[in-house]
């Protein structure tokens, strides 16, 4: 079969099919394997063929499945499933790095991601310099010939601010430096990553991929030599593997990837555009907007402008306390990608461990608001945003 298309892959790409032929992907449930002899355990043992599996944590075939399907999806050599995007986050980073390496990184991150390149790496010996990634200049200073790797969020959380992949790879890539992007914003369906230069890519599947809010995942894809000789001796023998169950889950999720995340994009962009102007909101943030900053870059760096926005309201904390309790479709709540939209208060919630300084520095105001948009229908969310502001 020719699968070309994205929907093609992520309907069909990676499935093992057993002796019973089965439509559904079967689940294999087991963290081990039985061996037809004790040569054959030793010769597996020794070099595992394709499709030869050991031990749940090193790998097994639901898990196989969703690597290889994310991986044609994402256009990279292989993948490599673990359990959380955060275990996908840390186990890339530490599988390359070691004492004495530098790293630049963006300073507009995930909560967890700024404590693994702030407080874990810093403990082993790895020095990391935080730039603002929207300019280069800074990228520019601060890659320097030691630097052994450049991360960032293509997409920053929570203020959606677009890092210019493309210039920030070539700086990266003059000086040596491998760049590991955390791709969760921009989705796999939108991504452009690998044919723009990023070396490894990684997902928390938690997010659109699952896309019901049902498990925890995360995938990091790259060329078969990092995957397969960097991170997997790393993974396999840390822990952070993915359960069989939660991988089967994420196959499903792929299975509709494409549909949801193009129609969460698109009521994304309906509201925007039906609330940009609203005088109680200072900002409507979303990159779809053509007075987004980076507006242009997203268009040219993404195929489509992701599931996310964010309200700044301008009465500030409690206005936007009474805003989210008074909404009655979109839940409060802290994921993202779900099938249902999902209101969050970045400043008491995901950031609330950051500075004051630091949360004004990123744009974390105490009116912001972060809004995934879900699967519902957009009318009905425009309505819900603007019965809630009615009651701020
Ligand atoms: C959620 C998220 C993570 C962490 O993923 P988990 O699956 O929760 O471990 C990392 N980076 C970004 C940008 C995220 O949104």
């Amino acid at each position: 079969m020719t699968q070309t298309g994205k929907r093609t892959k992520l309907v069909h790409h990676g499935a093992r099919r057993s002796q019973y032929a089965e439509v559904a992907e079967a689940i294999y449930l087991t963290q081990g394997f039985v061996y037809p002899s004790a040569e054959a355990a030793e010769a597996r043992f020794l070099e595992a063929g394709a499709d030869e599996f050991i031990y749940a944590r090193y790998g097994n075939p639901t898990v196989a499945a969703f690597e290889d399907r994310i991986a044609a999806l994402e256009g990279t050599e292989d993948a490599f499933a673990t359990a959380s995007g955060m275990a996908a986050v840390s186990g890339a980073l530490t599988s390359l790095l070691r004492a004495g390496d530098h790293v630049v990184s963006s300073r507009a991150l995930f909560g967890s991601c700024l404590y693994v390149l702030e407080e874990v790496l810093s403990r082993y010996g790895v020095a990391v310099s935080f730039v603002d990634g929207t300019d280069l200049a800074q990228w520019r200073a601060a890659i320097r010939p030691d630097t052994k790797v450049v991360f960032l969020e293509t997409v920053s959380n929570p203020t959606l601010e677009v890092i210019d992949l493309k210039s920030v790879t070539d700086l990266a890539h003059a000086a040596g430096a491998l760049v590991v992007v955390d791709n969760v914003f921009a989705t796999p369906v939108f991504s452009r990553a690998a044919s723009l230069g990023a070396d490894v890519i990684v997902y928390s599947a938690t997010k659109h991929i699952d896309g019901q809010g049902r498990c925890l995942g995360g995938v990091v894809c790259g060329t078969r030599d990092f995957i397969r000789g960097t991170l997997e001796p790393y993974m396999k023998h840390t822990g952070g593997a993915l359960s069989p169950f939660n991988a089967w889950v994420m196959l499903n999720g792929l299975t509709t990837l494409d549909l949801r995340v193009r129609a969460q994009a698109a009521s994304a962009q309906a509201i925007a555009e039906a609330l940009q102007g609203d005088a109680r909101l200072a900002r409507v943030i979303y990159p779809g907007l053509p007075g987004h900053p980076q507006h242009k870059l997203a268009q040219a760096q993404m195929d489509g402008f992701g599931t996310v926005l964010a309200l700044d309201l301008a009465a500030g904390k409690e206005a936007a306390f009474r805003f989210l309790n008074a909404l009655k479709v979109i839940v409060i709540s802290n994921n993202l990608g779900d099938a249902r939209s999902i209101a969050t208060h970045p400043a008491t919630t995901t950031h609330q461990r950051l500075p004051d300084d630091q949360k004004i520095a990123l744009g974390i105001t105490p009116g912001l608001i972060r809004l995934s948009v879900g699967l519902e229908d957009a009318a009905d969310l425009v309505a819900d945003i603007r019965a809630a502001l009615d009651m701020i």
